[in-house]
């Protein structure tokens, strides 16, 4: 599956820094859709769209702590 990426500008990190980034969007065989946002500061945050509806979210701060790492379930 083809990999689309957007830069966008002036997002605000989970550091909490207006920083610009890529957007990321993908899909594979295990998520429905996984989005991708890589900021500046080195700050992550990944979300998966599984096919059941459920939702995986993961923040990592720039400084390589976990900061959010949860999964909602889609009912
Ligand atoms: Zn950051």
């Amino acid at each position: 599956m083809p990999t689309t990426s957007t830069r966008f500008q002036n997002e605000q990190a989970p550091c909490g820094r207006i920083v610009a980034g890529e957007h990321y969007q993908d899909q594979d065989d295990e998520a429905l859709v996984t989005d991708d946002w890589r900021y500046d500061c080195g700050c992550r945050t990944t979300r998966h769209e599984y096919h059941d509806g459920s939702v995986g979210r993961k923040v990592v701060h720039h400084k390589g702590k976990v900061l959010v790492d949860e999964l909602i379930a889609g009912h």
